[in-house]
């Protein structure tokens, strides 16, 4: 029997769906509206497009969402000071520093100089170190991590007690799908064993598990006979493996494969996410998940 889909562009569009309602509540019972700024530093065509999609995103929840272009040249005292005026700004609950940044600044001291309470990418080392912590410490999960999270529960599948395998340990989507997959609580709770280049025998890890999440960026690495059956797949690889004529546009679009042979593996597993359209559409909502989380912190709202 053919593995059911976990759409991530159809979880996405319901989740941005209860967000809208959400922010709507927000602002008529409690006057708090969501506020979320991403500084954009030169204009790189790749981060223009990623931060007009996270603005374009905000403003449709009904965000108050600000856009801040800078030059290329910026010193890097004049972005730490921007920052600092955005951390002092109560009308903001989010701040994201598109990356990469040009050579001269650096990208660490930059990504630091964010409060802690206002980081909704959800990777400065204070949020890092309270994700380990675990429980009510935690103020925002990592966006693709959060996502996938989001994409289990959603399909359906029990966390609690299961074999969770997850392939690759980077510090944006391995480690922390990892570190929330073990929380105690819902949607977690798992066993969890993270494989990486240095594991011995990947083949058996990955062949008992029941969610197996794969973030290595190496296409086709798991292959069909890895996988249990009826387990749940999510793949978080997004690999260009060449270039096609789109139809829509008559421009030439890559061809994107994940890190999992999709058409042999949705045979075997039970669920399993699509490249493009799993994970891919799920971060920024979460993003904009996190921010409002961040309104509500600030606002003395949280668990309402
Ligand atoms: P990364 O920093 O390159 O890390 C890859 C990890 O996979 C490393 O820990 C590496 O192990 C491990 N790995 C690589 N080849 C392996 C192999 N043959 N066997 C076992 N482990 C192997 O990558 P990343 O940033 O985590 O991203 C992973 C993939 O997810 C990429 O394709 C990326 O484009 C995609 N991604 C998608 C989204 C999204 O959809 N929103 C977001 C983030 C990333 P070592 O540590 O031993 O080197």
């Amino acid at each position: 029997m053919s593995a059911k889909i976990i759409s991530g562009t159809e979880i996405a569009a319901q989740i941005r769906e209860e967000l809208k309602k959400e922010v709507a509540e927000l602002k008529d019972q409690h006057g708090v509206v969501p506020g979320l700024v991403t500084i954009l530093v030169g204009k790189n065509p790749a981060s223009v497009s990623y931060v007009t999609g996270k603005q374009k995103t905000a403003h449709e929840l009904g965000f108050n969402s600000i856009q801040d272009d800078q030059s290329e040249n910026i010193a890097e005292a004049d972005l730490l000071k921007l920052i600092d005026k955005y951390n002092k700004d109560s009308k903001i609950h989010g701040i994201l520093v598109q990356l990469p940044l040009p050579k001269h600044i650096d990208e660490k001291k930059v990504l630091n100089a964010i409060d802690p309470d206002k980081d909704v990418d959800g990777f400065h080392p204070v949020n890092v170190g309270r994700l380990m912590i675990g429980g009510a410490e935690v103020k925002f999960l990592p966006c693709t991590p959060a996502g996938i999270q989001e994409l289990i529960v959603r399909a359906g599948f029990e966390t609690s007690g299961a074999e969770v395998v997850v392939v690759g340990r980077s510090n944006i989507v391995g480690k922390p799908i990892a570190n929330i997959m073990l929380q105690k609580g819902r949607g977690a709770n798992a066993t969890v064993t993270i494989v990486h280049t240095g594991t011995k025998n990947l083949e058996a890890h990955c062949k008992r598990a029941d969610i197996l999440i794969v973030a290595a960026g190496v296409p086709g690495l798991v292959k069909p006979e890895w996988i249990k059956p009826g387990s749940c797949v999510i793949d978080v690889g997004v690999n260009r493996v060449g270039e096609k004529l789109s139809e829509k546009t008559g421009k030439m679009v890559p061809i994107l494969k994940g890190d999992v042979d999709f058409d042999a593996a949705k045979e075997i597993a039970g669920a399993i996410t699509p490249v493009p359209g799993g994970v891919g559409p799920m971060t920024i909502t979460m993003l904009m998940k996190n921010t409002v989380a961040s309104a509500k912190m600030h606002a003395g709202l949280q668990g309402k």
